[in-house]
């Protein structure tokens, strides 16, 4: 009998073991694979606008002398460049959030402030094409403890996707509401919307929705994922709404109030 309960305690543990091995291979293929994609996808994102400022130089060689091919080329030259200089601004923010070295520098604001120089980063973007911007602020919004550029920068994501993926002729709503213990700022558009089933998806890092519209609007599919992270990092949250053909409302939700232990959050949670 006691043979028999060593046997079977061995067998157990062996099968235990091999399990756990198995489990631990499959967890670093998966991150394997996870890294080979990720390598992939950022080198497509950047050779895109390199190939463009190539070709553009290349075109302004042997056309110099012709001005209106040299202005075509220095406005195409001074996009690429920017859509490339924001594209390496995003992988290094995301970068350090992923790795937990992003500081979130906490103060208390008031939220006219945050939605102003929101928009006013927003306003180079808007001179290019109309929309019709429609603001409303709750007289009773309690100030918020957060990183202010990182929240604006969170806004201006969402105003840019609202005019990005937006309808015709542009409209964006922005609301500011109090809620139980902190503030929804919700950024609403007249564009297409997005199917259910993205909704998750959006958030994951470079996934952007393969339809036409989205392959004529530049983008990385890095912005909602950092949005996501800085809300998680304010111990905030990140919500859509949308449907296909009633356009997209993307809240942000903030708590009033911080702990009074943090000063400053990393933002280490997983993205
Ligand atoms: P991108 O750089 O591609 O805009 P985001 O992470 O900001 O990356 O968004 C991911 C994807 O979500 C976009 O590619 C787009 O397909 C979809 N999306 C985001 N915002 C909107 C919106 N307001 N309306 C429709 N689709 C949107």
């Amino acid at each position: 009998l006691l043979m028999g309960i060593l046997v079977l305690t061995f067998c157990g543990t062996l099968a235990t073991g091999v399990i756990l091995v198995w489990v631990f291979l499959r967890r670093e293929r998966n991150l394997s694979e996870l890294q080979a994609d990720f390598v992939s996808k950022v080198s497509h994102e950047l050779r895109t606008p390199l190939t463009s400022i190539r070709m553009f130089t290349e075109t302004l060689q042997l056309r110099r002398g012709d001005p209106l091919s040299e202005d075509r080329c220095i406005e195409a030259l001074t996009k690429e460049s920017s859509r490339l200089q924001q594209l390496i601004d995003r992988l290094l923010d995301w970068g350090r959030m992923e790795s937990g070295r992003r500081i979130y520098e906490l103060g208390e604001y008031h939220i006219h402030e945050i939605i102003d120089e929101a928009i006013k980063a927003f306003e180079p973007t808007r001179e290019r094409r109309d929309v019709e911007l429609e603001i409303s602020i709750d007289a009773s919004i309690p100030k918020v403890s957060c990183d202010k550029s990182a929240i604006v920068d969170s806004l201006v994501n969402l105003l840019s996707n609202a005019y990005k993926y937006g309808g015709s002729p542009r409209w964006i709503g922005v609301n500011v509401v109090a809620i139980p213990k902190g503030v929804s700022i919700s950024v609403r558009d007249n564009g297409k919307g997005i199917a259910r089933r993205e909704h998750k998806r959006i958030f994951e890092k470079f996934y952007r929705v393969d339809d036409l519209l989205a392959r004529q609007q530049e983008g990385s599919g890095l912005g909602l994922s950092i949005v996501r992270h800085v809300m998680r990092a304010h111990r905030g949250r990140i919500t859509v709404d949308s449907e296909p053909g009633k356009g997209s409302t993307f809240t942000l939700i903030l708590p009033s109030k911080l702990s009074s232990r943090s000063q400053a959050v990393t933002g280490s949670q997983p993205a």
